[in-house]
């Protein structure tokens, strides 16, 4: 497919139902500054899945299980070009997927459950979240 038309056609001709393949972009840390500067982050504001939620000032993929298999939309309007997919990430063999800023699975130290994460974290969002809650208290 020619990449104009598939951008172009990509809200409406994607299939309705899920591929059973992982889709789901990646954030590169060290790229997103959170859109510093601009009104909104452009990630967040552009795609209507909740993919994306700013931790620490950056963009992370908090679920992405809810990315629309075959969209690569939101990579077009980060103005830090920090979105990729995995996919046309070329991995050396050597390289783990934490090591290149991909998700990759990890259980939570606290509750067990296992989550998909493209940061150094040891613990799911949620209990990250009450983690900093109680740290506020
Ligand atoms: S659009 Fe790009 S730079 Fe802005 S918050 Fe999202 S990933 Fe980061
Ligand atoms: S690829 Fe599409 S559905 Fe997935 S996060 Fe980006 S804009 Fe949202
Ligand atoms: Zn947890």
């Amino acid at each position: 497919m020619i990449k104009g038309v598939f951008l172009n056609s990509v809200k409406w001709d994607l299939p309705m139902e899920r591929n059973a393949a992982a889709w789901y972009p990646t954030v590169f840390p060290d790229k997103c500054n959170g859109c510093e500067g601009l009104e909104a982050a452009k990630c967040i504001q552009f795609c209507p899945h909740d993919v994306f939620e700013i931790r620490n000032e950056k963009a992370v993929v908090v679920k992405p299980q809810n990315c629309v298999y075959g969209c690569i939309a939101c990579e077009s309007v980060c103005p830090k070009k920090a979105i990729t997919f995995p996919q046309r990430v070329a991995l050396t063999p050597k390289a783990k997927p934490k090591d290149k800023g991909l998700l990759h699975k990890v259980k939570c130290r606290k509750c067990g459950n296992i989550f998909w994460t493209n940061r150094d974290a040891d613990l799911c969002f949620e209990c990250e979240a009450a983690e900093i809650g109680e740290k506020r208290k």
